[in-house]
């Protein structure tokens, strides 16, 4: 492609692959380039499982969004002939005070969402797998379900290049420039032009706009498989939901139903910091029978075999919310750091928030709290 292009796209991972998919089936000529071949296993989007879910405990402002998010998926589905998407329902469980299940029922609230609450007792009954304590509350959502990241970004690149879209794997970005009205990106293999500029770097995303000094930290995030131990029928994912579990207080399991690989289990949060050029990749034994010791309280029938550990960044906020703004001095130039590890269910709508801000449009829904302002603010 030569000539100036109308947008360039740095990151082609869940957020980038969705915004250049977007962009070119509005017609624009676009560029994406990725430092890796998405979708890979070195950025936020491996691990074949993310959740997605709509009681959003995070805010209730979310809630629009992640229910664009539902629709976009299913279109995308549906054109791509893949498969993206498995409900199974959801389970919040915790203490009822706490920020998960408070959190949850507030959204399911303040949205009317379909939802039911359950004593431990109950939760027990419907889900012999699940130990909750007693005094525990689950707040149970039945359009939660299991996204296929992998398939979901490689159909986005499929949608981008269908309508036009070039693509540059294995090329990062070195730097930007603004350029009049426009923006200069450098590579190692040339210097490309255009009106708008999309920055979806993930992990790497501070060092491309290294003047606003952002507050992001990057962690290291250790994801388990177990065989089950007894009853492997429980953890079929027609009778096991995905869940997210406050076991104790401010701190959060969740897991998966096994989809024919294990049970998959992590932590939210509680990584160890780290550089997304020297990840720590192999995960220890310490932090296996960590793990170990979680599950044997909360769900004991699934502590057998190890069958597989992967590790995974999160890109976090202070506040955990994410980032999807204006560049403050370059308002060509889109910054978009959606994770604080929950950013994926979201990328279907974002694509087309990041398109419209990409093109001077006005995006439909509230992006007060992704404000980069909040994050600069002085120090
Ligand atoms: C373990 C784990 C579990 C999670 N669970 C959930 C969940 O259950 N539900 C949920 O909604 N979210 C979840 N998340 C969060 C979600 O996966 C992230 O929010 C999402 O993947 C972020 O997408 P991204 O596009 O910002 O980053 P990525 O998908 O990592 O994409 C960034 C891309 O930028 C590329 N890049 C970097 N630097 C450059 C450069 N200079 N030039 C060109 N390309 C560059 C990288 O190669 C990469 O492909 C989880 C995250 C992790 C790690």
């Amino acid at each position: 492609m030569s000539g100036t292009l109308d947008t360039i796209v740095v990151g082609l991972g869940a957020m980038g692959s969705a915004a250049l998919a977007e962009l070119a089936a509005r017609g624009r000529r676009v560029l994406g380039l990725d430092r890796f071949a998405p979708p890979h296993g070195f950025g936020s989007s491996h691990g074949r499982s993310r959740i997605i879910r709509e009681a959003y405990f995070e805010d209730p402002r979310y809630v629009p969004l992640v229910q664009r998010a539902y629709q976009r998926w299913a279109d995308l589905e549906r054109e791509s002939g893949r498969s993206l998407m498995l409900r199974t329902g959801g389970l919040m469980i915790g203490p009822s005070e706490g920020a998960l299940v408070a959190g949850a029922l507030r959204s399911a609230e303040a949205h009317a969402l379909p939802h039911q609450r359950l004593s431990a007792a109950e939760a027990r009954a419907a889900y012999p797998a699940l130990s909750v304590p007693e005094g525990a509350v689950v707040v149970r959502e039945p359009r939660a379900g299991v996204l296929f990241p992998e398939a979901c970004i490689a159909a986005q690149l499929e949608r981008a290049r269908r309508h036009g879209a070039e693509l540059h794997c294995d090329e990062p970005a070195i730097a930007w420039a603004a350029e009049g009205e426009g923006v200069e990106v450098r590579t190692a293999r040339g210097r490309y032009h255009a009106t708008s500029l999309v920055l979806c770097a993930g992990a790497w995303l501070a060092r491309l706009v290294p003047e606003l000094d952002l507050p992001l930290s990057v962690t290291r995030q250790a994801l388990f498989w177990f065989e089950p131990a007894a009853h492997p029928e429980r953890f079929a994912p027609e009778r096991f939901p995905i869940f997210i579990w406050e076991d104790e207080p401010g701190r959060f399991l969740y897991g998966f139903p096994d989809l024919g690989d294990g049970v998959k289990i992590a932590r939210h949060h509680e990584g160890e910091a780290t550089d997304p050029d020297r990840v720590r990749r192999d995960v220890a034994t310490g932090e296996i029978e960590t793990m170990r010791a979680a599950l044997s309280r909360c769900i004991p029938d699934a502590v057998g075999k190890l069958r597989e550990t992967a590790v995974c960044l999160y890109t976090n906020t202070p506040d955990q919310h994410f980032v999807v703004d204006l560049h403050p001095e370059h308002p060509q130039v889109v910054i978009a750091s959606p994770c604080s590890g929950h950013g994926f269910k979201f990328a279907s709508a974002l694509g087309e928030v990041l398109a419209d801000l990409a093109t001077g449009g006005a995006p439909e829904f509230d992006l007060q709290l992704f404000r980069l302002e909040r994050l600069r603010a002085p120090r």
